[in-house]
């Protein structure tokens, strides 16, 4: 049989990243995928007991990271082709009383909206939006090199102390900045509940109790890019557009992906210099064996995954009837009240139980990218935070809480479906129990996942990880596939120096 270069087992955006540059570099590359389609993470597809003229994103569905990552500033996906639209209002959080915080992409816009605390809001956030290249790099960073924490900061990679030393105080303030909003002083710098919410909002989407430092680090990266260049994108189309280019790049450049190719054992390998695995430490562990050294398998075996997820996803006849109609002009609403009530919710689930109002994520593609809408039905997307393997469908429970802030909500919604956090997997097994972030986002695996060691990519001589279970953690972002396979070529293949990722 045929000695291959390199075998990615999964196509996620992490898996295509890994593929995409280790066949860039010249090398034979095979994906591996065990769904009918690639994509992982970020699949559109149609759901056929939905409507027959509408597409879904099945997980992620906006996109901050897919045009501020290293990686994909480096792939550049508009060369590519993808259109990323933004709307004028990233994200908002409606409250009761007529009331809304609103982040606009212009910052000064949304100081202005946040009245007395629109200082303090621009205080915080002006500083990393302005630095938004040295702020992603540090937070999509490899955790461990000082190479790999300064990747697309200004002035070029870390081997030149210019782009160091530009690193230094967007650092330091994001570090302070997460102090304070990863902790108990993180009540001091706001006093209404528009600031208060609308950040914690965006620090909900890391699925821990609140306040936390993995919290904090999600909130000030996501608020900073909101009001960078790129804003919270959607790929015109939906979450595919990034992976169906990420797959025409591949195979302009000799590359092969399988679909339907469930790995199970090492046996379904195909002979590889390097296999490059896009799953959980879980899932590699019980293809890999003892091909992994003891020590390691023990580090593996404590990874621990995290509470979890339950899809609901909605065909309406009107766009939602919010309260505050300005709502309606963001893409991603975080419908979760106050931050009070964002907390209680966050606990519950930490607790293990079902809150009686969940923290609701949800998006309206059509707002920026009309197309998603057909005559009067139009897609929505949205997901709940439920404890980790939770059966519950969370369709009545999302629709409540959608009603708070948009009575007659109800009244539009013409069709729904929940998958419940338990079937998450079926669909793609990196996320067990419904964890989508494919990890607990505790401040320790926020910097030692998957285990401690010096390389979190590399398993043994051959056998990488490069999914979200390892850093920078989850997002569509491709950095960890990027990560590994550059350690792959000059580990296995002795290439140093990869060629850009860029169309020609
Ligand atoms: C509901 C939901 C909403 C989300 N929203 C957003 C968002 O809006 N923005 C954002 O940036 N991120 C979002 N995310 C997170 C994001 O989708 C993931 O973090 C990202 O896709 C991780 O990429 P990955 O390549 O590591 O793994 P994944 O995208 O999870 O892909 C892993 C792939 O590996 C395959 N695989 C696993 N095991 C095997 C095996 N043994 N054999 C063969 N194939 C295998 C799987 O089928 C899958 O295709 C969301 C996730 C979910 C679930």
């Amino acid at each position: 049989m045929t000695l291959l270069d390199a075998v990615v087992v999964g196509s996620g955006p992490n898996g295509l990243a890994a593929a995409v540059t280790l066949a860039r570099a010249g090398l034979g590359v095979r994906v591996l995928e065990a769904q009918p389609t690639a994509g992982g993470g970020a699949r559109t597809l149609p759901v056929p007991e939905l409507a027959d003229d509408l597409v879904f994103d099945l997980c992620s569905a906006v996109h901050p990271m897919a045009w501020a990552s290293p990686f994909f500033r480096a792939f550049d996906l508009g060369a590519h082709g993808v259109e990323l639209v933004a709307p004028e209002i990233a994200y908002a959080q409606p409250l009761g009383g007529g009331r809304a915080g609103l982040a606009f992409r212009d910052l000064d816009r949304t100081a202005d909206g946040l009245g007395p605390d629109g200082d303090a809001w621009r205080d915080l956030i002006a500083p990393l939006a302005d630095s938004w290249r040295e702020v992603t790099a540090l937070a999509l960073g490899d955790k461990r090199t000082v190479r790999g924490m300064l990747e697309g900061v200004r002035g070029g990679p870390a081997s030149s102390a210019w782009g160091a030393a530009s690193a230094v105080r967007p650092g330091l303030r994001f570090g302070a900045a997460l102090l304070e909003q990863g902790g108990p002083r993180w009540d001091r710098r706001f006093l209404t509940e528009e600031a208060k919410a609308l950040l914690t909002g965006v620090a909900a989407h890391a699925i821990t109790p609140l306040p936390s430092y993995a919290g904090a680090g999600t909130a000030l990266l996501l608020a900073a890019l909101a009001h960078a260049d790129g804003g919270w994108a959607v790929p015109v189309g939906g979450s595919q557009a990034v992976t169906d280019a990420l797959v025409r790049d591949l195979e302009a450049h000799g590359g092969t992906i399988e679909t339907g190719r469930a790995v199970e054992d090492w046996h379904d390998l195909p002979p590889a210099r390097a296999v490059l695995f896009d799953t959980t430490p879980r899932a590699v562990l019980s293809i890999m064996g003892d091909r992994i050294s003891v020590p390691r398998r023990a580090a593996l075996r404590r990874f621990r995954y995290g509470n979890a997820a339950a899809k609901v996803d909605f065909v309406l006849s009107e766009p939602v009837p919010w309260t505050v109609p300005d709502v309606g002009r963001a893409s991603t609403v975080h419908v979760g009240g106050t931050r009070a009530e964002m907390v209680i919710a966050e606990d519950a689930v930490a607790n293990g139980t079902h809150p009686d109002r969940p923290m609701v994520l949800l998006s309206d593609p059509g707002v920026a990218d009309p197309g998603r809408v057909r005559g009067n039905r139009r897609p929505l997307w949205t997901y709940a935070h439920v404890p980790a393997g939770s059966t519950q469908d969370l369709t009545e429970a999302v629709t409540r809480q959608i009603e708070r802030f948009a009575p007659g909500f109800r009244d539009v919604v013409v069709g729904s479906r929940c998958i419940p956090a338990s079937h998450m997997e079926l669909h793609n097994a990196n996320y067990p129990g419904g964890d989508i972030s494919s990890g607990a986002a505790s401040i320790w695996q926020m910097f030692a996942r998957p285990t401690p060691a010096p390389d979190p990519y590399q398993l043994a001589e051959g056998v990488y990880l490069c999914s979200a279970s390892t850093p920078p953690g989850p997002g569509v972002h491709g950095m960890g596939g990027w990560h590994a396979a550059r350690r792959a070529l000059l580990r296995e293949f002795d290439i140093r120096h990869v060629l850009g990722l860029a169309p020609a």
